[in-house]
């Protein structure tokens, strides 16, 4: 529990006290017109550079991995002295303003902030919530960024808000942080959240508090419930590493929003995350919200410690591009969903669906066929929420890195286990203690360098990455699986396929749908390489009239004409475009989706190696 002592100083006094203390820059944000989504923010800047300087909104946030315009939401721009006169300020790009040579000591920036959007990047305001991600709230100086940052978050006691975020708390409303990139890494919630907290004692006898703050609709009993089974997560974790991260200020906070006007997002920070999932309340859906919690914490290891070089520090003018999110969002999610298995709230039955997306995202895409998990990686400055209003080809030429990544851990898990007498968990370990504890950036020869030394085999590493990582080879699923007693087979043997007309998108992206026209059925989205659809010359901007002689008006409607028929039969397909009506022939093959089922559910008895091996793959490691 925080008790906040509410200041009623006035804000000229807040700034004359600050431009006192030496070299930080001091943030005041109000919200005088909540309901109309906009805040009020002054940044005040003592010992300002005795030169021309600029102030900026960013172009990137921590953790997203795509650039965004965050420039676009402010207005009202202005410059003052601290008696409020004003100041030259010249807007030199769309978000960059600068200040002549010729200003006072301290220069006070204020300015209005629009943000109406629920999620890990932007910023949301109305009367139940300020839900602030930082590079979309606050305007900084590059010349700068190595200063302390005071934030005095106003209007709690008006509003009836708590604050819920990893910055230090300096008393009353105040808030810190050490310089920037901290700064921008510390999400902050104000509303009347919901608050259950615990301690976990770590390996080295200190005990870190872990925090769930949610804002939601939900009573008391039902956060405390959820929070108990959040802890059963947070120590299932603790045994894959051996120990918590020490969390900076000892502690850890999930900062959690839940509301069907959210966008579902989750976002890691160094010792906290950003949560927000679009339903209505947390009772009765907890199990369905706990994958995005077990994905989000591991990241308080995997990427915030356990640190690519490539994203350190960030760029908030243009977002790094990183080759190694494969690891550090790929294992990630990987052990997002394991751990739900192994702390009991996933069955045997449900995961092997989860598999099941993974291995065909690896084996079934015509991206993973041509692209290697290191070049899917880098595709991410395009693909993580990136906005934009032309379509793409992401069907044919990107494969999450999420999926990729987190179905080469699973190969690498089971080859582990079944080549070394390791598992993953080891070579997690190994890295955490090589790179993550120690603060270390790490590259892909560096990873190499660990599961060399953790296997004594540079060889096999050698070849695993070649292969694997930097190569498009595929590992031999079927065989790794069956050592779990897990078949890998086709979901829909000998069903004819013309491949799908809906393409899946990526985040971001997901506001079209396929809608049917007057006359037919509009194909939106690029046809995927290798289907009988794409091999027939079909592709987006085609509008399908008949198919096999039937009108055609929906996916539905398409669907039964292929159903009807086997594998071999050829369909006449009637479309129209830009250059006017044309006929088609596609011939159906079999439909190539995979799916991994138990020995068990195939009728087959599970050999004793088999089950010691699942066993230890997949029960509990909390002693
Ligand atoms: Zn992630």
């Amino acid at each position: 529990m925080k008790k906040l002592l509410l200041l009623s100083t006035a804000l000229f006094f807040a700034i004359a006290a600050f431009a006192q203390e030496p070299k930080g820059v001091f943030y005041s944000i109000s919200f005088p017109n909540a309901v109309h989504h906009e805040a009020e923010i002054v940044m005040t800047i003592p010992q300002s550079p005795a030169k021309e300087f600029k102030v900026r909104m960013s172009r990137s946030s921590a953790g997203r991995y795509a650039t965004h315009e965050f420039g676009k939401n402010i207005y009202n721009v202005k410059a003052t002295d601290v008696s409020g006169v004003t100041i030259p300020l010249k807007q030199v790009e769309g978000d960059v303003y600068e200040i002549d040579t010729d200003h006072p000591e301290t220069v006070v920036i204020s300015y209005t902030l629009f943000g109406n959007w629920v999620d890990g990047t932007y910023t949301g305001i109305d009367a139940s919530h300020a839900h602030l991600n930082m590079p979309a709230t606050f305007m900084w100086s590059p010349d700068l960024v190595k200063r302390s940052v005071k934030i005095e978050f106003n209007d709690l006691d008006k509003y009836g808000w708590k604050v819920a975020t990893q910055l230090k708390h300096e008393g009353a409303n105040i808030y810190s942080a050490p310089d920037l990139q901290y700064m921008m890494d510390s999400p902050t919630e104000l509303s009347n959240f919901k608050e259950t907290s615990w301690n976990v004692v770590n390996a080295d006898g200190k005990t870190e508090k872990i925090n769930l703050t949610v804002h939601s609709v939900d009573d008391q009993p039902v956060i405390d419930g959820f929070g108990k089974m959040i802890q059963k997560i947070v120590l299932e974790e603790k045994a894959v590493f051996g120990e918590l991260p020490a969390y900076d200020y000892g502690e850890y906070t999930f900062v959690s929003d839940i509301s069907t006007t959210d966008s579902g997002d989750g976002m890691e920070h160094r010792n906290s995350t950003c949560i927000t999932l679009p339903v209505e309340k947390v009772q009765s859906y907890e199990t369905r919200l706990l994958g995005v919690f077990a994905h989000e914490y591991f990241h308080s290891w995997n990427v915030k410690r356990i640190r690519p070089k490539s994203l350190e520090p960030f760029n908030f003018e243009h977002a790094n591009m990183s080759s190694e999110l494969w690891f550090a969002e790929g294992f990630t999610q990987y052990y997002g969903e394991m751990l739900l298995v192994r702390s009991g709230f996933r069955s045997i039955d449900e995961y092997t669906h989860t598999l099941s997306g993974l291995v065909n995202s690896v084996l079934n895409t015509p991206a993973a066929a041509k692209y290697s998990a290191a070049q899917m990686s880098r595709y991410s400055v395009f693909a993580d929420a990136g906005v934009s209003i032309d379509p793409n080809n992401n069907s044919n030429v990107f494969t999450s890195y999420y999926y990729y990544g987190g179905a080469t851990a699973l190969a690498l898990d089971l080859r582990l286990r079944s080549e070394f007498n390791l598992t993953l968990d080891d070579y997690m370990r190994t890295v955490w203690l090589n790179r993550g504890k120690v603060m270390k950036p790490y590259t892909i020869p560096d990873l190499q360098s660990d599961l060399a030394k953790l296997t004594k085999n540079p060889k096999f590493a050698a070849d695993f990455f070649a292969k694997y990582i930097n190569g498009i080879e595929k590992n031999n699923y079927t065989d790794l699986l069956a050592k779990a007693g897990l078949i890998l087979q086709k979901e829909k043997p000998g069903k004819a396929w013309a491949g799908s007309l809906a393409s899946s998108g990526v985040r971001g992206r997901s506001g079209q749908a396929l809608t049917p026209e007057a006359d037919g059925l509009a194909i939106l989205y690029s046809t995927v390489i290798g289907t009988p659809l794409y091999k027939a010359g079909l592709d987006a901007g085609d509008v399908i009239l008949k198919a096999d002689g039937k009108s055609i008006k929906d996916v539905a409607a398409f669907n039964d004409v292929v159903n009807s028929k086997n594998v071999g039969d050829k369909i006449v397909i009637n479309y129209k475009n830009s250059s006017g009506e044309h006929e088609t022939t596609v011939t159906l093959e079999e439909d190539p989706r995979l799916e991994i089922i138990t020995y068990e559910k195939a009728g087959k008895t599970l050999t004793k190696d088999q089950e010691d091996f699942r066993k230890n793959w997949l029960s509990s490691k909390v002693q």
